[in-house]
């Protein structure tokens, strides 16, 4: 169920405390108080030492959301401080359960060596500054992102087309890999375009926000929204900062884009420097999708349909998991992207299916390429990372095996003859790589790397003399003090001393109380006393002193020396950073064209023909997600045959047939095959052919959805009416039962107009299915409406679900077989068959009562007739003889079914 737009928008319960004043604040806490003031409506993690503390109400917040205690550090304003901490290794697993709560939090990092604030005077507090603003749309660190899924922050912005209509401009940004893209649309789609990017935040103007018009279309999304105040949101100021991002003085040579796309990339522009502060992502230059260019599927559609989560919102279980054989995350997320958004663009399917074939035929290349594929990293995520001057040394090493096997793919897919134009740009984009910057960076990165550069020792040895240097001057250091020891040992007669050393201390003398008076005399003699402790004591010596300066001073020397390596490197990378990005991309095309090609080998599909043509005939279809299920249970899928292409019979296919039968899945599974075709995958069927197709709608099942206020019914007619009113010649409609959720005369009714409707303004390619038999009657009035059904069998009473569409009509639903089957107590089962009797013989005893077939169309329905009166019901013992099945019962069931019986009997 939707979370309550309350809780979608960024959490930010902090701001509405009063801020507290600073009147008797300690000189910490002022500081504390005005950093917090400055970042009113995020946590804020205040770093002292080690942990990142929150105080006040954000550590309220903070230790309600994690589950950590909350204490208290001094006093302020007469009541207690509260306060609570989280360690800064483990900052990122905290910040990732916030953020997926929904909050926004302000990092504050200590911007000074604390002896420098010292050296102000005894009271000066470390300066601090908040260096960034962790937002769910705006992370970069691996351990806060899904790897499998793109991180996007959408920013909207709108233009007026006439006094009613409106175009939308959406810029969709990933700062953790750069890329961003621009596009607009009607307020109709507008919907469908939000759910198709699944951002994780949307920036936009408060009047957009607060747009009555557009409420709907809020609370339809799982994204945080933030709404920015319209002042900031200026055109002349979008504008400008585009071009400040890209360094030109005109968007020109960016190609054309509407105000609206304008006004929405500057928005995200602002967005993203307010988050990120200092650092300026490096964004790739926005490219432009035309109207058009993707398969139209609004919000409902896609949920029903499943595509990339399921309905309760998991990846398990949906088509993206079910077609899923990639082997990078950067695949990973194309793919993912590609389902979102299947193409309508005739020749690109075309290039996309060729590379599937040409990779589907030849396993050996196939099964090189994808292992080869398998040793690439995320490199476009570790690009980001450089570029914002988050990176570590591993992400570099990153960058640096990730164009290597680039190089390796574009060697092996080039040397292969009359490759298909897509994969023949792929193996030239995957070759020209920029071998000199791999060849510095395998000379400069050691072997084994540490996460952050803070921690130094990532130069391999021999690439930089002067870190050489300084290494083996801490190393020969360390062999003195190890001498020093030895000396000393000799010189005290004290042989348990060891030279020891600590951050508070620095290297000392260590000799445990154990050694004795008179050796302890010496000792005080000799050096000079620092610490006693329980069972040690602890010394210095002048000697010892130059020593550790000089060993310090070494291990400072490697550090910047170090430091200076990494950020020469990460600028030659960054120098590259567009033929980086541009790598990356082409690495997870190639990955998306042998996933698709493993499957097909794997699953036996095939390349469907897509053309501009108005077909749809699949043959032997299957749904790849039930199949898949079954095929774990040991059980086989039914495939089954779909013609939708005809001119004169066959573009409407109205469906009846039992509960249970396989109705939902056979229209589903024919939808997904138009997606599946639509991004460039082969298909699950033995053949099809798709006239390409511009929208694809599907109703199916009912579904509440209370948190929006509609009830189910609601619902249903809200999206039948988008898909009545939308539909094109072009467009596919999946409708399931429509009309379920209201009276049954009322139902029927609406059923009917709108079959008629499709069939005679939409004329769209459809598949209906229902439990309205009577609609069945309309295959003889509407020339393009053909009826199918699935088959049953009957065998003993039990009745066999065949799951196969044949042309043709049911003759009932069996509801109430598949209700005793479902475990419904077997005397309401036994009590329903009455009634049904009853209500059967009431309609056929009844002359008078209108049947559908002699209906005159719709417009002059007559009245219903009064209800028939139910059959009296049989006597107790007789339903409960009704409900008994002697072949379905155990002998333990038999038992109890005769004591049953007994008491019945008794009670009568
Ligand atoms: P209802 O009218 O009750 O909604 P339905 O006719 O829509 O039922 P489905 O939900 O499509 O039926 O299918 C019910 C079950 O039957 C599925 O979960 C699946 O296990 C099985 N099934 C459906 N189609 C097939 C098939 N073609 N081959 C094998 N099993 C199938």
């Amino acid at each position: 169920m939707a979370r309550s737009t309350a809780a979608r928008q960024i959490a930010s319960s902090p701001e509405a405390a009063p801020a507290p004043d600073l009147s008797g604040a300690t000189p910490m806490m002022a500081q504390y108080i005005e950093i917090k003031a400055a970042n009113p409506d995020c946590l804020l993690f205040y770093r002292m030492g080690d942990f990142y503390e929150l105080f006040f109400a954000d550590a309220e917040t903070a230790s309600r959301a994690l589950g950590i205690v909350l204490t208290k550090r001094g006093k302020h304003g007469g009541a207690d401080i509260p306060m609570c901490g989280v360690p800064v290794e483990r900052a990122d697993d905290y910040l990732s359960r916030l953020i997926a709560l929904g909050h926004r939090v302000a990092v504050c990092e200590q911007t000074e060596d604390p002896a420098e604030a010292k050296r102000r005077g005894p009271k000066s507090v470390v300066r601090r500054e908040v260096v960034r603003l962790v937002t769910p749309g705006t992370i970069t660190e691996d351990r806060l992102l899904d790897p499998a899924r793109a991180n996007l922050l959408l920013a909207i912005g709108r233009r007026k087309l006439s006094e009613t209509a409106h175009a939308y401009g959406l810029a969709a940004v990933d700062i953790s890999t750069g890329r961003f893209s621009l596009s607009e649309v009607s307020g109709q789609e507008l919907s469908g375009a939000i759910s198709r990017h699944d951002p994780r935040e949307i920036v936009l103007s408060e009047a957009l926000h607060a747009d009555p018009a557009l409420a709907r279309v809020w609370q339809e999304t799982r994204a945080a929204i933030v709404p920015l105040p319209q002042g900031e949101l200026e055109p002349a100021a979008a504008e400008r900062r585009i071009r400040e991002q890209y360094g030109v003085s005109t968007l020109e040579g960016f190609g054309q884009f509407s105000r609206a796309e304008i006004a929405a990339a500057g928005a995200a522009l602002l967005y993203i420097a307010r988050t990120q502060l200092a650092a300026r992502p490096p964004l790739q230059v926005p490219t432009r999708e035309a109207g058009g260019a993707t398969l139209s599927i609004d919000a409902a559609t896609r949920a029903n349909l499943e595509l990339t989560r399921t309905l309760s919102g998991e990846r398990q279980g949906s088509l993206l998991d079910a077609i899923d054989r990639t082997v990078t995350a950067n695949g990973a997320r194309l793919l993912a992207e590609h389902l979102a958004g299947p193409l309508t663009d005739l020749a690109a399917i075309a290039r996309r299916q060729e590379a599937v074939a040409r990779l589907a035929e030849e396993p050996c290349l196939r099964g090189t390429l994808r292992d080869t594929l398998a040793r690439a990293p995320d490199i476009a995520r570790a690009l980001s990372r450089t570029g914002l001057g988050r990176a570590g040394p591993r992400d570099l090493a990153a960058i640096r095996d990730g164009l290597d096997v680039a190089a390796a793919l574009g060697a092996r897919l080039g040397a292969e003859p009359d490759l298909p134009d897509a994969l023949a740009r792929l193996a030239r984009r995957l070759a020209r790589i920029d071998a000199d910057l791999v060849e510095t960076l395998r000379a400069a990165l050691a072997d084994e790397l540490p996460l952050n550069r803070r921690d130094g020792n990532f130069v391999r040895a021999g690439y930089h003399p002067e870190i050489d240097e300084a290494r083996a001057l801490g190393q020969d250091s360390r062999k003195v003090i190890a001498a020093l020891q030895a000396r000393y040992a000799e010189e005290t007669g004290c042989r348990t001393l060891r030279i020891k050393h600590n951050n508070m201390l620095g290297y000392f003398i260590e000799v445990p109380q154990s050694v004795g008076e008179a050796c302890l005399k010496g000792l005080m003699q000799d050096f000079v006393h620092r610490q006693t402790m329980v069972d040690a004591m602890r010394f210095t010596s002048v000697e010892l002193g130059e020593l550790e300066s000089k060993i310090s001073g070494a291990s400072d020397r490697v550090l910047a020396l170090e430091s200076a390596v990494f950020e020469d490197l990460a600028g030659r990378v960054l120098a590259g950073a567009e033929a980086i990005a541009e790598t990356a991309e082409a690495l997870a095309r190639l990955d998306v064209a042998a996933s698709h090609a493993e499957l097909a080998v794997e699953l036996d599909w095939r390349r469907p023909v897509v053309d501009d043509s108005l077909s749809f005939a699949v043959t032997a279809g299957r749904h790849p997600v039930v199949e898949a299920a079954l095929r774990r249970q040991g059980e086989a899928f039914i495939a089954n045959d779909c013609d939708l292409s005809g001119d004169t019979r066959g573009r409407i296919r109205l469906i009846t047939g039992p509960n249970m039968g396989g109705k939902s899945t056979f229209l589903r599974q024919n939808a997904l095959i138009a997606v599946l075709a639509q991004i460039g995958s082969f298909v699950p069927a033995a053949e099809a052919r798709i006239g390409r197709v511009d929208r694809l709608f599907s109703r199916v099942g009912a579904a509440d959805d209370l948190a929006r206020g509609h009830s189910t019914f609601m619902v249903e007619m809200v999206e039948t009416a988008a898909i009545l009113n939308q539909a094109t010649r072009r467009s596919l409609v999946i409708l399931d039962e429509i009309g379920r959720g209201t009276a049954t005369f009322d139902g029927l009714s609406i059923a009917w107009a709108c079959l008629e409707h499709l069939h005679e303004s939409n004329a769209c390619r459809a598949l209906f299915a229902t439990h309205f038999h009577e609609l069945t009657a309309l295959g003889q009035r509407l020339a393009r409406l053909d009826n199918a059904t699935l088959k049953v069998a009957e065998h003993r009473g039990e009745v066999v679900f065949l799951h196969e569409v044949v042309p043709g009509v049911a003759e009932r639903s069996y509801g109430l077989q598949v209700a005793r089957l479902a475990g419904l107590p077997a005397a309401v089962v036994a009590r329903a068959g009455a009634i049904l009797k009853g209500l059967e013989k009431a309609e056929h005893d009844r002359p008078g009562r209108p049947r559908i077939d002699d209906l005159p169309l719709f417009a002059a329905l007559a009245p219903p007739p009064p209800p028939p009166e139910p059959e009296p019901a049989d006597d107790a013992l007789g339903l409960l003889l009704d409900a008994i099945d002697p072949d379905a019962l155990t002998p333990r069931e038999a038992l109890d079914a005769l004591y049953r019986l007994k008491r019945a009997r008794a009670e009568a």
